[in-house]
């Protein structure tokens, strides 16, 4: 019997060539490079501004780091982890999401001696086994932050303002509702999972199989379950603001004040949990305004009992991620359009020889000159060259036959006009810079090294 990944394979390879993606993955063409650099570039300037610094944790960890925090009873522990054993028989998983590691890390590396709160920040690929859909990968991106080591309702406030300014950045805040909620603290959640219970006692042949199984262990998570029937029950089920204690309702009316004052407008929702085991407080989530949940695209909150949880010292934290797909996805829907920075200044042609040997360092200099070249060094027709130049939608191009290489001239070849101008060899690069623009230089700049 094959399996149903040998069957998933199967069906792929005869639908085309031999070797192809796994399922649920895909490749990132230069085309949508452009969008992922444009939206890292966003999220580190913005993260920079508010005094994020940055953190990379390892692809894969020791599975508990991801059982213990983000919980048994949660989706992508029983059931979209990618884990492994290494062949000392340790068992390791891919990183599912970028909470569980950098509040590993934060705990390993002795982070709770660094001035507080530690604001770190990171841009990630993550690994779950998902059912493949739009919008929806087994591997893709998020960039994400946390603030750990304090809890005011003036940093969740901060958190979401920044979640909600990378959005305006890229264009596309307006299409999402902010959603939020409070579940309270865990004593507050215990009480309250306990008067779950009590409520769906005897209704359980009205649940979906999923929820039947997570009544008992994880009720809370039966309000944003997306079936029909689960969805009428929830909305007349207990809810978790009669359940708060006097203190988690504060924090979150100051919360809500903070909103104000930033100008951040929210909707209340009742049923928001978050899929993970970790939060406390606040939590809150970026729907899309045309099919809510189903296309949320990021969401975050606050978790002041992990850090204990993991092992390290009682450390408030909160938190946001969202994904990189579904962003690009929307960018797109929006038309928007982000810098190309791939696409090429000038195309070099030549015909012999000797003209090739003069190509060479000119090409060289083009490029450490900041102007993007590409050079067609292979013996085809100048005719040929051209019509490969036009292929690249090069604005430029650069001709030297034999009649150049004799009066040590070049010609320059406006592609769009089609209009062409003899140069004096020397003189190259400065009418390439003086017609691309000075500003548009593609210069590499690393910033000075401090000793
Ligand atoms: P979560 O940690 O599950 O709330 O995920 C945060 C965000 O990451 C979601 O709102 C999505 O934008 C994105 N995301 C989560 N899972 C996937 C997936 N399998 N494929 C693509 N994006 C995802």
């Amino acid at each position: 019997m094959p399996t149903d990944e040998n069957a998933d394979n199967e069906a792929q390879q005869n639908a085309g060539p031999p070797y192809q993606t796994a399922k649920g993955v895909h490749d990132i063409l230069p085309k949508d490079h452009d969008y992922y650099t444009f939206i890292k570039k966003v999220v580190r300037h913005r993260c920079r501004q508010a005094g994020f610094r940055r953190i990379s944790t390892p692809v894969f960890e020791y599975t508990d780091v991801f059982r213990r925090s983000i919980g048994d009873t949660s989706d992508i522990v029983s059931k979209e982890m990618y884990t492994f054993e290494d062949r000392k028989g340790r068992s390791l998983t891919l990183r599912p999401e970028g909470t569980a590691g950098v509040v590993r890390s934060y705990i390993q590396n002795g982070m709770n001696s660094w001035p507080q709160p530690v604001e770190l920040y990171y841009i990630e690929n993550f690994f779950r086994y998902d059912r493949p859909q739009k919008g929806r990968y087994r591997q893709f991106w998020q960039f994400g932050f946390e603030v750990i080591g304090e809890s005011d309702p003036a940093l969740d406030a901060q958190v979401i303002y920044l979640s909600n300014k990378i959005l305006d950045d890229l264009g596309i805040a307006q299409l999402f509702t902010l959603q939020l909620n409070s579940i309270g603290s865990s004593e507050d959640r215990q009480n309250f999972a306990q008067a779950l219970k009590d409520f769906y006692f005897g209704k359980e042949r009205s649940l979906c199989a999923n929820c039947k199984q997570r009544l008992d262990k994880n009720p809370l998570r039966l309000l944003d379950c997306k079936e029909e029937d689960c969805r009428i029950l929830a909305q007349i089920a207990p809810k978790m603001s009669d359940h708060l204690s006097e203190e988690s309702k504060e924090y979150h009316e100051e919360l809500k004040e903070y909103l104000g004052e930033l100008g951040i407008e929210y909707h209340e929702n009742p049923s928001l949990v978050r899929g993970l085991d970790y939060y406390t407080k606040t939590v809150f989530e970026f729907w899309d305004k045309t099919d809510g949940a189903q296309n949320a695209i990021g969401g975050g909150g606050r978790y002041d009992g992990l850090i204990e949880l993991m092992g390290g010292q009682p450390t408030p934290a909160c938190g946001f991620a969202a994904g990189i797909e579904r962003i690009i996805a929307n960018m797109k829907r929006e038309k928007i359009r982000v810098p190309q920075k791939d696409d090429l200044h000038v195309f070099v042609a030549q015909l012999g020889k000797e003209a090739k040997k003069k190509c060479l360092p000119l090409i060289v200099d083009l490029r450490d000159n900041g102007i993007r070249t590409m050079g067609a060094l292979g013996k085809g027709a100048i005719k040929t060259q051209l019509r490969l130049a036009d292929k690249f939608k090069v604005p430029y191009t650069i001709i030297i036959g034999i009649t150049e290489v004799r009066e040590n001239a070049a010609i320059v070849r406006d592609m769009r006009v089609g209009t062409q101008k003899t140069v004096p060899f020397d003189k190259v690069v400065d009418e390439i810079i003086k017609r691309i623009g000075e500003e548009n230089r593609d210069m590499y700049s690393p910033g000075e090294a401090i000793y």
